[in-house]
């Protein structure tokens, strides 16, 4: 088979603020034909789309692939320029058998809510009667529309997102049997007037209706796939909320009678989705509390500023609270802040440095951290992944430094914090070895994350404490208004009640 491969991912905040809160052509990395095979052997949907394909000795023909990490809304005139590209480089590809998109289900542009179906229907345009499949993220706020113009979805089923790749394979090995007509994808697309928190499905209650899904699909080989896709709750377009999606071969009736079970199972467990919140000094309590008991490292989850929801990556909520308490023996990887890692460089290691660190892009993630700090260790920020969910893939952060607050004249028996020149999330250990520190020695560990830092760290701390604060990702998603989201909207209006639809 000749199979086009590509791609344009983004999960939109469209409560992100400046300078994310537009999305421009430069914030999306990209690349063209050739490129793409770079993928190869990555825990990516590309890099499963890759290996699958010449696992299976198709022709692949790589057209233009396109991510940004999470931030506001796209521009309107990227979006086309990207459109544009990969729609050209179609044409252009001679005649193919099928094609394989990565999308992430919850991109927004200017003027259009539902990026994955417009980009849907454009590709399906040029390329005509041929099967297009694309797997997603399970944060997609999935729309019917993208369950009639997509011949085949497929959502991770975990969170953090360990099967991206899994999900690319699957992709790849369902085209010949699309393509020849052995199977006919009819999926159901049943929408909740439900808001979830970050939910990983390492525990219940996601960890449940995750096993429900793929139980679903072992138990009638007419179903091709179950997911369960907790929806994105910090973009506010009318279809922001969970789904259960369903993609059965040749039978609509057993698509929507399976999404409607799993619903109202969903439905059914909505409280447990809820926590109370954890503000930082009480998670540090706990911290404390598991370290004495059990031991360490314990590490407490910055939750409302992750950087891969959407957030600035320079708050301080967890941070402050970390110094205040005195911990011992802890670290913190990492806050976004090119300032000061600036400066660390410009004043080279052994250098003692007075640093007004993070707390810069708005008053909602917490004050600058004023103090005089270390410069223990500087690098380029490089560095490669290896966890599991995203293992081979190459992390580049800028300068970045280690630096020591509160040590002595040479920095030891202080607070280590790391600060990177690029934003984003913390998933695994590696930031951490780059700058000389080890973790598993560590009593205390602060990231920001809200739940993919489990892949690369539920093996070796004892407890993972989300700590929550005023931030951009708070796990308390009433605080955000959704003017744009159908309504009612659970636990927006708390009496709500649903029942899934069963007719067809
Ligand atoms: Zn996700």
């Amino acid at each position: 088979m000749r199979i086009a491969i590509g791609g344009l991912e983004h999960e939109t905040n469209t409560y992100a603020t400046e300078p994310m809160g537009t999305t421009g052509r430069s914030h999306f990395q990209s690349g063209s034909g050739e490129e793409l095979l770079n993928a190869r052997g990555q825990r990516t949907f590309l890099g499963g789309f890759v290996d699958a394909a010449e696992a299976a000795g198709h022709e692949i023909v790589p057209t233009f692939w396109a991510m940004a990490g999470p931030s506001g809304i796209i521009e309107a005139g990227a979006y086309a320029e990207m459109k544009q590209e990969l729609l050209e480089r179609l044409a252009a590809a001679g005649p193919l058998d099928g094609v394989a998109l990565s999308m992430h289900g919850a991109g927004v542009v200017e003027g259009i809510e539902d990026l994955e179906s417009d980009l849907a229907a454009a590709v399906k345009e040029v390329v005509g009667d041929i099967p297009l499949v694309v797997p997603l993220d399970l944060h997609g706020n999935i729309t019917p529309e993208m369950g009639e113009v997509i011949d085949l979805m497929l959502g991770v089923h975990e969170y953090p997102h360990t099967d991206s790749y899994d999900r690319g394979v699957e992709c790849i090995e369902l085209l010949p049997d699309l393509a020849s007509g052995a199977t006919r994808p009819t999926t159901a697309v049943v929408q909740m007037p439900l808001l979830l928190p970050t939910s990983t499905t390492d525990i219940q209650p996601a960890a449940g209706i995750r096993d429900r899904c793929l139980a679903a699909e072992a138990a009638d080989e007419r179903v091709i796939d179950a997911t369960f896709f907790h929806g994105f709750p910090y973009t506010d377009v009318a279809a922001t909320g969970a789904s259960i999606v369903v993609t059965t071969n040749n039978d609509p009736a057993l698509a929507q009678q399976v999404a409607a079970e799993i619903a109202a199972e969903v439905w059914a467990s909505r409280q447990e989705f809820l926590s109370e919140a954890t503000p930082p000094n009480v998670a540090i309590d706990l911290a404390r509390r598991v370290l004495s008991e059990q031991g360490g490292p314990v590490v407490m989850n910055d939750t409302a500023d992750n950087p891969g929801g959407g957030t600035p990556g320079d708050g301080t909520h967890l941070l402050l609270a970390m110094l205040d308490a005195e911990l011992e023996n802890a670290c913190f990887g990492f806050v976004f802040d090119p300032a000061v890692a600036t400066q660390a460089h410009e004043a080279g290691t052994g250098a003692t440095i007075q640093v007004r660190l993070g707390g810069r892009h708005d008053d909602l993630h917490g004050a600058p951290v004023e103090a005089s700090a270390y410069v223990k260790t500087l690098t380029d920020g490089r560095f490669i992944y290896t966890n599991q969910m995203l293992a081979g893939v190459r992390a580049s952060y800028g300068p970045s430094a280690r630096l020591v607050i509160g040590g002595d004249r040479r920095g030891e028996n202080g607070f280590d914090v790391i600060v990177t020149s690029r934003r984003s999330q913390t998933f695994d250990r590696e930031v951490f070895l780059l700058h000389g520190i080890d973790v598993n020695t560590r009593s205390f560990i602060g990231l920001k994350s809200s739940q993919h830092f489990r892949a690369g760290f539920r093996d070796l701390a004892t407890a993972m404490i989300a700590a929550d604060s005023p931030g951009l990702t708070t796990r308390e998603v009433t605080v955000f208004e959704h003017p744009s989201a159908n309504r009612p909207l659970w636990p927006l209006e708390p009496d709500l009640e649903w029942s899934p639809p069963t007719n067809t």
